[in-house]
């Protein structure tokens, strides 16, 4: 594209990036964009044994970790408890409309309201709703109004790509490696899972991948779907 581009990825929870978009973050870093990550929730109960207000310190030092890897620039905490994120919450509103006036981004990822759990959906109804407040200039968060209209979003992927039909997809081959090693940093999630689930996430979310990947003719791809609303319907692509 050759401009620089300044990306706002917002998940629910430390590792859902990583899952959903951490290729394609990568992706950006490499060509030299600027990519913004920020969580909405801690976190602090996704675990059976470590107690919430240990795990939310655990998870947001996973989270830093994962967004180094990545080649994040930042990893912002909007520090939520698990379970109670709704996109109606007035503080979690502006917290968010603060962080994308903050990041200043050409596009913004975030969750597909078909996803798996409250906290996913309510997550991407709220920063919907954010992107819009943004540009209200008496809608006062520390920063500024970002000036003009709302900037597209692009959904990602559901967790396994449950009820999603994408309609955009990135190439991913060269960052595969990446995306998991940024997951990998998410021990407590890994390991809770391989112990009590029996499930091996990393194996899990390469096999996501793959299949996205089949579906568009490369190795390793993930996938999204552009937000069809006015005015954010962008007459270019923004994803790498
Ligand atoms: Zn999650």
């Amino acid at each position: 594209m050759g401009v620089v581009m300044r990306i706002l990825a917002v998940g629910c929870h430390p590792d859902d990036l990583e899952i959903g978009c951490g290729g394609t973050i990568a992706k950006y870093a490499k060509l030299g964009h600027t990519v913004i990550m920020c969580h909405v929730a801690n976190g602090n109960m996704g675990h059976v044994e470590i107690l919430p207000d240990d795990l939310r310190i655990i998870r947001t030092k996973e989270a830093e970790e994962a967004g180094k890897v990545l080649g994040a620039e930042e990893v912002i905490n909007i520090d939520v408890g698990d379970l109670y994120v709704t996109s109606f919450n007035e503080e979690t509103a502006l917290k968010i409309a603060e962080v994308i006036r903050y990041a200043k981004p050409d596009a913004i990822i975030t969750h597909d309201e078909a996803d798996y759990m409250r906290d996913h959906v309510e997550t991407g109804k709220a920063v919907f709703n954010a992107s819009f407040s943004t540009s209200i200039n008496h809608y006062a968060t520390k920063s500024p109004a970002f000036p003009g209209n709302s900037c597209p979003i692009y959904y990602m992927d559901t967790l396994a790509g449950v009820n999603f039909l994408p309609t955009e997809y990135v190439d991913i081959t060269d960052t595969i490696e990446i995306k998991l090693e940024a997951l990998s940093c998410h021990v407590s999630q890994i390991k809770w899972m391989l112990e009590h689930d029996k499930i091996d996430f990393i194996d899990f979310v390469r096999t996501c991948s793959k299949y996205r990947g089949l579906q568009c003719g490369v190795p390793y791809a993930e996938a999204f779907k552009s937000c069809m609303t006015w005015p954010r319907v962008p007459t270019k692509r923004f994803l790498p």
